[in-house]
């Protein structure tokens, strides 16, 4: 057994609110997290109020107003993310073992995650510096147009538990190289890492007031942070349901938004595609984090003639895919995050048969029972219209469509309300080129899935979300655009005296 789990398994972590540069406890109740996996307790934060989130929301506008993050350089700036990058380097084992016991991931990968996340800082530190506006040197002697980028103000960022440090990692530094200070609120089930962030922030001498975090329920901590009058931007990741209430309830101020939310995914493979190497891409593309993935691949439309030897093939690997103790090194997916979860996925692929469909593998919830496994689950027979190939699942069930022709294909990969990754596999260029630029999503893979970089932007079309995070507009994205005309002497006088 691993000393660090055992030590936290019979010591749960316990955390307040991080305002201010201080931990507060307020009057909330307490919130314990259970592993998912193995059903212990594994830490304990505070149910925030909305009087929390005045709390923080006026340190946080102190601080933007009165110096010492706005206004200083951005080579200071990026000198305080590139120190936090060095200590979330050191952290990594702490950070990794309590996020995997928040919230199910496997060891490795929660590693994986968090070594990525230091490659994010040290990239938003660098953004701080490149950060720039426009000169129009074309207006005559007479006048100069300056285009100026301004941090937008105070930011509430509200994430999600399926990719509880990453997430934040795509958001926070970004925020804070543009020059914002802000207010986070992560899920209640998945806490503890965004406010180890936070001591880090402060072992790194960020000033007091710039990054406060409120833990609690959506509702009150999300629900007060999106109708604050105090805050200027929301971030927020999760489900389209609760974006949508977001717009409405961020209307009082009309708050600038950014929202990465829900997606169901397509997967094209075209009938000349390298089909092991699909099938291998196809089932990691919708087992990864056990299909807690805003971009999981989770519609597959295969062309008719290789359905048959492509589905033998991801039933093959499927049965393989090793699932269990996210603690076990050979681990590839753990336990679903919740109970809630694992009982809507499962009622979801129940709804496959009745409409007319069939589990081809999978399908059911796997030991041990005190834990929240679902088995890798491929669907055959399904049709665009049936419940599995419209709402997203968020589980490792991949839905199963055949095709005729390419622009066949690239209709169903269309026919969703979301836009927010897609995927296709094929050998011919113009055919990825083809599907790649015709697919309504904001991130597209052609012969690989689920990969990217600091360098590359993120973000959904249609019902997925608004805005980008990450690349070169990740910083911007955080930024107000004013433009400003000096005259140069030359201005005449409009009044006509006399
Ligand atoms: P939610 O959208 O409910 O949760 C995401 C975040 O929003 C959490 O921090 C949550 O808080 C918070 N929140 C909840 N209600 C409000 C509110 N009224 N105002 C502001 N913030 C709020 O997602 P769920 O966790 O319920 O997951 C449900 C489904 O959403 C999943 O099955 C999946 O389909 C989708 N989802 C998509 C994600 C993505 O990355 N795009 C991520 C997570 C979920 P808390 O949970 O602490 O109450």
């Amino acid at each position: 057994m691993n000393t660090l789990a055992d030590s936290i398994f019979s010591t749960p972590r316990s955390f307040d609110h991080f305002i201010d540069g201080q931990w507060h406890a307020g009057r909330g109740d307490t919130i314990v997290r259970n592993s998912p996996a193995h059903g212990v307790p594994v830490s304990t934060v505070r149910a925030g109020t909305a009087e929390d989130v005045d709390r923080a929301v006026a340190a946080a506008r102190r601080r933007f107003e009165k110096g010492g993050w706005a206004n200083i350089t951005s080579a200071q700036r990026a000198t305080y993310l590139r120190r936090a990058a060095d200590l979330i380097g050191e952290r990594v084992d702490a950070l990794a073992m309590i996020e995997t016991l928040e919230s199910g991931k496997p060891l490795a990968q929660s590693k994986g995650e968090i070594e990525g996340a230091v490659a994010l800082w040290h990239y938003a530190a660098g953004q701080a510096q490149a950060l720039h506006g426009e000169t129009h040197n074309t207006f005559g002697d007479g006048l100069l147009g300056l285009v100026l980028r301004e941090p937008v103000g105070v930011v509430g960022l509200i994430t999600p538990w399926n990719f509880p440090f990453w997430i934040l990692a795509e958001r926070l530094p970004f925020i804070l190289a543009a020059g914002c200070t802000v207010v986070v609120k992560p899920s209640e089930y998945t806490s503890s890492t965004t406010l180890m962030m936070a001591e880090i922030l402060r072992d790194a001498g960020v000033p007091d007031g710039v990054v406060n975090v409120v833990t609690g329920y959506g509702d009150p901590v999300g629900q007060a942070i999106v109708e604050h009058r105090g805050i200027d931007m929301v971030s927020f990741t999760g489900s389209t349901r609760v974006g949508r209430s977001a717009v409405v309830a961020s209307a009082g101020n009309l708050k600038k938004l950014s929202l990465e939310l829900g997606g169901k995914n397509p997967v094209i493979v075209c009938a000349d595609a390298d089909l092991d190497k699909a099938a291998d891409g196809i089932v990691y593309g919708v087992c990864f984090n056990a299909g807690q993935c805003c971009v999981s691949g989770s519609r597959l439309i295969v062309a008719k003639d290789v359905m048959q030897p492509l589905s033998e093939r991801i039933v093959a690997l499927m049965k393989q895919v090793r699932v269990g103790d996210p603690l076990d090194e050979a681990t590839q997916v753990g336990p679903i995050v919740n109970e809630a979860q694992m009982q809507r996925i499962l009622r979801l692929i129940g709804t496959c048969p009745d409409e007319g469909g069939r589990v081809l593998t999978g399908g059911e919830r796997v030991p041990p029972e005190n834990g929240y496994f679902v088995a890798p689950t491929l669907l055959g027979g399904v049709q665009s219209s049936m419940t599995v190939a419209r709402e997203e699942i968020f589980g490792p069930v991949l839905a199963m469509m055949p095709f005729d022709t390419l622009e066949q294909a690239i209709d169903l990969a269309n026919d969703t309300d979301y836009g927010l990754s897609a995927t296709v596999w094929t050998q011919s260029l113009d055919q990825s080129m083809h599907a790649m630029r015709k697919m309504r999503a904001g991130r597209v893979w052609v012969n690989t899935t689920i990969t990217g970089g600091p360098e590359m932007p993120i973000g959904g079309y249609k019902e997925s979300g608004l805005g980008r995070e990450t690349g070169l507009q990740g910083v911007a994205e955080y930024t107000e655009v004013k433009s400003a005309l000096i005259d140069l002497g030359a201005r005449q006088k409009w009044v006509r005296t006399a």
